[in-house]
């Protein structure tokens, strides 16, 4: 079934945060906070479009901290969506916030008015890097707030990022294991980007803080989602989605991050089962052949600086994780 998100962006004014990556002149200054009519304009078009299907469609709240922002404000945004779902038009609602703002109060709440998933950005599960960004809250947070999420028996979402302020790749990868053994239901992993005037920026022009290469970036998070993966949780997003030319200093942004990942994947599957430097044909599934192909041919170019002559060739009886292998006599 597919899934489909009406997605609302909820600015957090005067968030009292100052995180390393994050511009809160951009969020709230340019942002306006969205009102009842808003919410209801959203839903009645998305219930227009050809997608639409009522059972998997979802409103979304996103923009960081829901569950913090002026509390009559959240209940208006909350009450709104939720006629939506009393008359079947919408299977539930979706919010992400910080991990310390969750509590018993507030999770009665979210349950009374049909959130059905909540998403925590962690960033990461090693305090000494949510210090040195000043994210305001530890790893214990992340553990305490997942629990209770999942005993209110909610969808949990966890968030994390690669390549903060003081985050070594083995720092990244133990996150990435801590997040696993929260068992959330959905993960999303973001490499951090340097935008403008924010503390990260700062760390950046003095030296001080050295962003990740995308070519890192790529092969940490292939990494990471692998271990996402082969843990049964559903990756549903990997690099960001998109970013203002004028607000970016530095960093890993690329338009198809996943795709890379994918690429990579795809090349480190097919070294494993190449040997005698020769010529190949090796067949894939249609749908995956670009991922095998890699963008601008990175793949083919990358096994032919090695000494392996490769030509893919589109095959639907091939199954889409896997791909036949012969040597051109
Ligand atoms: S990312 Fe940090 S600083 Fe920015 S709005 Fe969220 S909590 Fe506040």
């Amino acid at each position: 079934m597919s899934h489909s998100n009406i997605s609302i962006f909820v600015p957090h004014l005067g968030c009292p945060h100052q995180c390393s990556f994050c511009n809160q002149k951009h969020i709230t200054g340019q942002s306006k906070l969205p009102n009842a009519q808003d919410v209801e304009d959203a839903v009645n078009i998305a219930i227009t479009s050809k997608k639409y299907d009522k059972d998997s469609c979802e409103i979304a709240f996103f923009g960081g901290s829901f569950t913090a922002i002026d509390r009559d404000y959240m209940l208006l945004l909350l009450k709104t969506a939720y006629q939506f779902i009393k008359n079947g038009q919408v299977s539930g609602i979706r919010i992400s916030t910080r991990p310390d703002c969750i509590d018993n109060v507030i999770l009665t709440i979210l349950k009374q008015f049909g959130v059905t998933a909540i998403e925590l950005g962690a960033q990461s599960m090693n305090d000494f890097v949510l210090e040195a960004n000043n994210r305001g809250h530890r790893a214990e947070d992340v553990v305490k707030a997942s629990k209770l999420i999942k005993e209110f028996g909610f969808s949990l979402g966890l968030q994390m990022m690669t390549g903060l302020f003081k985050s070594s790749e083995a720092d990244d990868l133990y996150t990435a294991d801590k997040i696993i053994e929260l068992q959330p239901d959905t993960v999303r992993i973001y490499p951090t980007i340097t935008i403008k005037n924010t503390y990260l920026e700062k760390l950046y022009t003095e030296g001080s803080y050295a962003p990740q290469t995308l070519e890192s970036a790529v092969a940490l998070a292939t990494k990471i989602e692998d271990k996402f993966i082969n843990n049964n949780i559903n990756v549903i997003r990997v690099g960001l989605h998109s970013i203002e030319a004028e607000s970016y200093v530095a960093g890993p942004w690329h338009p198809a991050f996943r795709e890379l990942c994918d690429s990579l994947r795809c090349r480190e599957q097919l070294a494993k089962a190449l040997s005698k430097k020769a010529e190949y044909i090796v067949r894939v599934n249609d749908t995956e052949l670009s991922k095998f192909i890699g963008q601008k041919r990175s793949n083919i170019k990358h096994f032919e600086d090695l000494g392996f002559k490769i030509k893919f060739i589109p095959d639907n009886t091939v199954n889409k994780s896997d791909f036949i292998i012969e040597e051109v006599k």
